[in-house]
């Protein structure tokens, strides 16, 4: 499966004292600021380059902006919007975008999929769980797991 993004670094400029002002693509007004940003082969104000979601300031958050359908969007409202999810790393089955999913590092899990995978406890926000060869574990399962292994300290 091919995935492409349609993200865009934004440069951030200090404007010269001398320079002619640049017109901003956002407010179409004059960037008299300090500095301005670049993006899209266009200029901004600071405060002019946001993201048609939520609103905050792309010039601050990892200076990546993303775009589709000529909206200028933040990377977590593109993946929200637009992102394909990919296959839940427990049934292998492929998560449609826009369901609710659970993450745990690069892997992404349907909600009734995220359980204990050998105990089938399930977590709610906020509950302590365990990554272990790509298996999700509960606290229990996980420690039980380590002392098997050895890791923790043996009693001889
Ligand atoms: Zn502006
Ligand atoms: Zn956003
Ligand atoms: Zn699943
Ligand atoms: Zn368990």
């Amino acid at each position: 499966m091919q995935k492409r993004e349609q993200s865009f670094g934004i440069q951030m400029l200090t404007v010269q004292p001398d320079a002619k002002p640049k017109g901003c693509a956002g407010c179409n007004r004059k960037i008299k600021d300090r500095y301005l940003l670049k993006a899209l082969d266009k200029y901004w104000h600071e405060d002019c380059l946001k993201c048609a979601c939520c609103d905050c300031r792309l010039g601050e958050v990892g200076s990546t902006l993303y775009t589709k359908a000529n909206l200028i969007l933040c990377r977590r409202d593109y993946l929200r919007l637009f992102g394909v999810t990919g296959n839940c790393a427990a049934c292998s089955k492929l998560i449609p975008a826009f369901e609710m999913v659970m993450r745990a590092k690069e892997n992404v899990y349907h909600l009734d999929c995220f359980a204990c995978q050998l105990c089938n406890q399930r977590f709610c926000v906020g509950d302590k769980f365990f990554l272990k060869n790509n298996m999700i574990l509960c606290q229990t399962d996980y420690e039980e797991g380590l002392m098997k292994e050895g890791y923790a300290p043996q009693v001889r």
